[in-house]
């Protein structure tokens, strides 16, 4: 079988992709080794999100008295929290599944799928099991990432939880030992907690979120130690003893303890094993990344990358608009590229969105700075919704008035998040904001007072 494009991996990019360049006229085939979706639909964003509505209700429930309401007892049914998360991911799967049926010069291939050098006539050759092998003109690589398992003495993966397997584990854990406190380990630990486990979350390093500012992730420390989180920093799981009945006993460069279940959030890296990437010359990076230029062009002519194998910033938006630059590429102008600014959320409770520098980034790189800041308990809609957690925090260029970042922490922040992107992408002055006029009572209104504050310079953090 010969195809003009080969598209490995049926993730967030390579999905889109291949509908875009079938919808082209372009043979298209697209090779999925498990289930189409990837990572964020069928155990990453979709149910990760689906199982936290649930267990950020619980918690909406359990203040329920300072809204006024009595509520009975309520009972958290654990199994039933990670079936209809499952389900939910199972919907969103059925629907990419479907959107490959009877596509004009689309085809879904299943099977894993491996470079395998070139044919006699030139063509990239692909190995796919169950499938004959297979000539593309060019080649997408959209393999996603994968949980590192730490090579800790006693580490067993097949009794961890991790990103790939907790939705098979519906008993809810007693103790649960976090290993990691990245955003997946620190959104997953909240998760538990609130669903009733106890939750350590050990750390190796000095701070939790080590990619944040010390006062947005210090003060996201303390919200959750509030709920009964206890974090274990500059500490490192030295081994692990399972027990026979169950359980692990593990010990810490300065301590020992016993959890009934462990979950490894300490990193994941490119899947770029058996990819043969070696037949063409290939080579992944020692995190599995494989390098690329701004254009997700390879060093092999006709071979781009897509998604989280390429590095970076590892999500399903920037995978998402990976596609959108192959489409510039490959169909269109070329003018799209990596140059791009990438906003993030952390899904805890409080959020905390992201974009752009941080004060530590933007200092480390010499440039001019102005911090303020804004509390949410100084805005009206926060009280009004008893909201009050968390803070703005805006890092401009001193010597004009462009913002070079901002860190939201607090209540629908993935979503208000998105005025400084959207301030930052036009280039605007940071002043476009504070001179509209914005709906009150509305939490966007404290991200507009953020703004006014580069002015009056009296934002003093809080103390939580
Ligand atoms: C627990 C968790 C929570 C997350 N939450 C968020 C979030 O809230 N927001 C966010 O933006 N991002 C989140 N992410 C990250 C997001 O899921 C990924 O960044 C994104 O899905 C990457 O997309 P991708 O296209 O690179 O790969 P993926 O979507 O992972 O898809 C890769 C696909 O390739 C297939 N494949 C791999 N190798 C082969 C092969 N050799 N042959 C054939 N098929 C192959 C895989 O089976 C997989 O289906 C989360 C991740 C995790 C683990």
């Amino acid at each position: 079988m010969v195809t003009d494009f080969a598209i490995i991996g049926g993730g967030q990019g390579g999905i889109p992709l291949a509908h875009s360049l079938a919808s082209a006229g372009k043979n298209t085939v697209l090779i999925e080794a498990k289930d189409l979706g990837g990572s964020c639909v069928n155990y990453g964003c979709t149910p990760t999100k689906a199982a936290i509505a649930s267990s950020n209700l619980a918690h909406r429930i359990s203040r329920a008295e300072e809204y006024g309401l009595e509520v009975p007892e309520f009972r958290v049914n654990f199994k039933l929290v990670i079936e209809q998360a499952s389900a939910i991911a199972r919907r969103s799967r059925e629907g990419l599944d479907a959107g490959f049926e009877n596509v004009p010069s689309l085809t879904l291939l299943r099977g894993h799928a491996r470079l395998a050098g070139r044919d006699e006539a030139g063509l990239f050759r692909i190995l796919i099991d169950g499938h004959e092998p297979l000539g593309a003109r060019q080649v997408i690589l959209n393999p996603g990432s994968e949980t590192i398992i730490p090579d800790i003495p006693g580490m067993d993966a097949a009794r961890a939880i991790y990103s790939e397997n907790w939705l098979n584990h519906t008993e809810l854990p007693k103790h649960l030992l976090v290993i990691g406190s990245g955003y997946i380990g620190v959104e997953m630990g909240q998760f538990y907690r609130r669903m009733g486990s106890e939750v350590t979350l050990v750390e190796h390093g000095a701070q939790i979120l080590s990619h944040e500012d010390a006062d947005v992730a210090e003060t996201i420390e303390k919200f959750l130690e509030r709920e009964g989180l206890l974090f274990l920093k500059n500490s490192k799981v030295e081994k692990i003893e399972w027990e026979p009945t169950g359980g692990a006993r593990v010990r810490l460069n300065d301590r020992e303890l016993k959890a009934s279940h462990v979950f490894v959030a300490s990193g994941r890296k490119g899947a770029a094993e058996n990819l043969g990437l070696e037949t063409l010359g290939l080579k992944a990076d020692a995190h599995g990344f494989v390098p690329c230029n701004k254009k997700l062009e390879t060093g092999v002519p006709g071979v781009w990358v897509c998604g989280d194998l390429r590095g970076g910033p590892l999500f399903t938006h920037t995978s998402w608009d990976d596609y959108r630059i192959l489409e510039s590429q490959i169909l269109g102008d070329k003018s799209r590229t990596l140059d791009r600014i990438v906003p993030y959320a952390i899904f805890c409770d409080p959020e905390l969105g992201r974009v752009g520098m941080s004060e530590k980034e933007a200092r480390r790189a010499n440039r001019p700075v102005r911090v303020t800041g804004f509390e949410f308990s100084w805005n009206g809609k926060a009280n009004e919704i008893r909201e009050t957690d968390g803070f703005i925090k805006l890092v401009a260029d001193a010597e004009d008035d462009i913002l070079l970042g901002a860190a939201v922490l607090g209540p629908q922040a993935s979503e208000l998040i998105h005025l400084y992107v959207t301030l930052m992408n036009a280039k605007a002055p940071y002043y476009a904001i504070r001179d509209a006029v914005y709906i009150h009572p509305t939490l966007s209104e404290a991200a507009q007072s953020a703004v006014a504050m580069f002015r009056e310079h009296r934002w003093q953090k809080k103390a939580v």
